[in-house]
């Protein structure tokens, strides 16, 4: 895990640490995308890490899990998602014991838009603290939270990065230079907004290759189904997620394609209308075998590991040889 900028959050949270006095429980607002909930995961590998430094090693057993989001003691609880009840039923675990013997951490995120019996749900735990509880708040806004709650909190505010260091945050994260230096200007050095405006990009760079894919199988172009899968971008972080879109997407194609044809109402695919021209053209022998195939390809892109060159080549090979019947 990587933190930019943020310098003053993480200077004071190193000072907690060297003075043996982390706050049991801690808020961190700032606008959204200023690394809020980037900062509270880093917060939580402070409590649990086992070589115990100022900062955390990033490389034991509980940091690792922590930034993979799979601590069994760390519990995360999205506040734009949670109920009363439900806030009331995880919380009433926090005074059992935790999974591994040591602290329990629990993040709130977006800890504002919860309404006041939620936040008095939190309060009682906050006025008499377990001692081997902690919690971490987030928030964009903390005027929407108790006085109450934030008198008993250590308050962090969380800021953009400049333009410069959001440009080399975001070439450390693999986007090439020039993409970089206008995501950072368009954004004003928030790096959480420019990846969000990247990742939506690239879904929708992805399903209009779905559906250039789904126009070369419609007129049985075998080269241009071809050339659209060849042409999917490789992002650093996940090679095979184009591939895996691809092949998913076209397969909910093929099977709203399948429901129309027999007189159904298309609904999980990306393009209802694409679907039905796919039912009008092919006959439902044709329809069912591209179904059969392309729901097993989906499995196999569901698993981790698969060379995405050989399976989009067997996958546009399969559905072609389908189509010429
Ligand atoms: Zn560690």
């Amino acid at each position: 895990m990587e933190i930019y900028g943020n310098k003053e959050a993480v200077n004071r949270l190193s000072e907690y640490r060297a003075n043996e006095r982390m706050p049991h429980s801690l808020l961190f607002f700032g606008d959204p995308g200023t690394g809020k909930r980037t900062l509270a995961f880093y917060t939580v590998m402070l409590y649990l890490c086992e070589k115990g430094g100022n900062t955390p090693c990033m490389k034991c057993h509980n940091c690792e899990r922590t930034e993979k989001r799979i601590h069994p003691d760390v519990i995360y609880v999205d506040g734009e998602k949670t109920s009363v009840a439900q806030l009331r039923e995880i919380l009433k675990d926090s005074h059992g014991a935790s999974v591994e013997g040591g602290i329990r951490v629990y993040i709130l995120s977006e800890f504002q838009v919860l309404n006041r019996e939620c936040q008095n749900a939190l309060l009682t735990h906050l006025e008499e603290p377990s001692d081997n509880v902690r919690f971490i708040l987030t928030a964009s806004n903390k005027n929407g939270i108790l006085p109450t709650i934030l008198s008993r909190t250590a308050l962090i505010r969380t800021s953009p990065l400049s333009a410069e260091e959001c440009e080399t945050a975001l070439t450390k994260e693999g986007i090439t230079d020039g993409e970089a230096e206008k995501l950072a200007h368009t954004y004003k050095g928030n790096l959480g907004l420019a990846l969000k405006a990247l990742e939506n990009k690239n879904t929708d760079l992805y399903f209009a290759s779905v559906r250039a894919y789904a126009e070369a199988v419609l007129k049985g172009d075998e080269y241009a189904a071809l050339y659209v899968s060849a042409k999917l971008p490789q992002p650093k972080e996940d090679k095979r997620e184009p591939i895996r879109i691809l092949i998913t997407e076209t397969a909910k194609l093929f099977h709203d394609a399948l429901i129309a044809a027999e007189g159904g109402k298309a609904s999980c695919g990306c393009d209802s209308g694409l679907s039905e021209r796919l039912a009008k053209k092919y006959p439902l022998t044709v329809l069912n075998g591209l179904c059969e195939l392309t729901q097993r390809f989906s499995y196999i892109a569901s698993k981790v590991y698969f060379n995405t060159k050989s399976a989009s080549d067997a996958f546009t090979a399969g559905i072609f040889e389908k189509v010429k019947g």
